[in-house]
């Protein structure tokens, strides 16, 4: 892709209202876009790196057996009567009129725009699901979610109007939903890593679903709204509505560990809901003997828009993003510096073309404007990889990580078998 095609140009200055590093970055490099609090377009640049985030989690999704589909955003408001979450918090625990968006259409209808899916795959499964030889279910999708969210100073990380990737499952018994639980916690863990994250898995309370807890996915960053407890020993974690103690007690899990506080991002949170929602909606099935009973369900979320603000909380410095090459919006950043000049103009454009056809994804600052000014949109915009072609640099490329200082002078079959490796 040519930098002078792109759309939008970097910005030199970060929005007045911005005040998390997330928003300040994103904005300037020009990965996203503020509608109003709450809601954003991902640009070009950002929906890139989400495209990418997505794919990390829809690999891990299918490889326990997840299926991707799609559902509606616009729910009626029966179905959110059935389980008592249309009213609100003050009248009983489970009111959501406080996070939902209700609305009447111009003919009195009432509408609530999705702000989580667990009733509509409820109903998917009543109207699908007869015996014991329908389950398990695995669905997933990537949509839309609004919340009327309080506070949204947090950037992209509390969006009003954000991505979502809910994963439902269904079971005859409990000892199935906690086995499928127990793989969703390590395909969790692998998609985490890949994205590069330091995170921790903390336990929360169930609310009124469960008794048995929910694992939320952490992210250790000074700037994180929560704040969790985890040992520095074994894999203890709990967040700080459940936690008693206190920093550096025992851990009360190995007993030879310390307790560690720290800020996190929530990124994921899985929750095994059991059957409170096939009580309350009649989702049943039929088991070997013909005897009704209710499915056991469990849901699983994580937040690609979150994850994108999180990977630059963690993963940034002065001058900007320090993307990882899984999710970073091109795989190598080409520059010419005083490319007037038609000789380091044409081994430029020779050497774009050459990537291009070696599979390498690129982006060409092609702009006739200062090296210091390339230089410094590439430190702000992130991609792993810095490619300088100059008079000074002959035929070869000056090679240089977005994380490191050193540059090497390289061959062009150098530069492509690092960038391949
Ligand atoms: P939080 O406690 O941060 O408000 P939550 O516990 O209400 O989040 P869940 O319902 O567990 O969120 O949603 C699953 C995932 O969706 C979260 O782990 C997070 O990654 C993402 N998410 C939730 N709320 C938002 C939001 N307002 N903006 C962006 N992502 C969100
Ligand atoms: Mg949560």
């Amino acid at each position: 892709m040519l930098q002078s095609e792109l759309f939008p140009k970097t910005r030199k200055e970060a929005p007045k209202e911005a005040v998390s590093i997330n928003h300040k970055f994103l904005v300037r490099g020009g990965f996203i876009d503020q509608l109003m609090a709450g809601s954003w377009t991902l640009l070009p640049l950002g929906w890139r790196v989400v495209a990418k985030i997505n794919q990390i989690i829809r690999e891990e999704m299918n490889a326990i057996g997840g299926q991707e589909m799609l559902m509606p955003l616009l729910h009626p408001r029966s179905i959110w009567g059935e389980t008592g979450r249309w009213g609100s918090a003050k009248d009983n625990p489970l009111g959501a009129k406080e996070v939902m968006y209700q609305f009447k259409d111009i003919r009195g209808r009432e509408y609530a725009l999705s702000f989580t899916h667990e009733e509509i795959v409820m109903d998917l499964l009543r109207k699908n699901i007869n015996s014991y030889q329908d389950l398990p279910v695995y669905v997933y999708h990537f949509s839309t979610k609004f919340r009327n969210e309080l506070r949204a100073r947090s950037g992209i990380l509390r969006g009003r109007e954000f991505m979502m990737k809910d994963f439902y499952s269904a079971h005859t018994s409990e000892k199935d939903l906690m086995d499928y639980y127990n793989k969703m916690k390590q395909a969790y863990s692998k998609i985490f890593k890949r994205l590069g994250f330091e995170f921790k898995i903390t336990e929360a309370s169930g609310g009124v679903f469960t008794e048995n807890n929910t694992h939320e996915f952490q992210v250790l960053a000074e700037t994180g709204e929560d704040t969790i407890y985890y040992c520095d020993n074994c894999e203890w974690g709990e967040n700080k509505e459940i936690f008693k103690g206190k920093e550096g007690d025992k851990c009360p899990n190995c007993r030879n560990g310390k307790v560690v506080k720290s800020k996190a991002i929530e990124v994921g949170n899985i929750f095994p809901l059991g059957t409170w929602y096939a009580e309350r909606m009649r989702v049943y099935y039929q088991d070997q003997k013909g005897r009704k009973k209710p499915v056991w369900f469990g849901s699983y979320g994580i937040g690609p828009t979150r994850v994108l603000g999180a990977l630059v909380e963690v993963s940034h410095d002065e001058n900007g993003i320090i993307w990882n090459p899984t999710i970073a919006p091109f795989d190598a950043h080409l520059i010419e510096v005083k490319g007037q000049k038609s000789k380091v103009k044409s081994f430029a454009k020779e050497t774009y073309e050459k990537l291009q056809k070696a599979d390498v994804d690129v982006l060409w600052d092609d702009r006739n404007v200062s090296a210091g000014e390339k230089f410094a949109d590439a430190d702000l915009i992130g991609i792993p990889v810095r490619l300088v072609v100059s008079k000074e640099t002959g035929n070869k490329i000056e090679w240089k990580k977005r994380d490191k200082e050193k540059e090497e002078l390289l061959s062009f079959q150098q530069v492509t078998s690092r960038l391949k490796k």
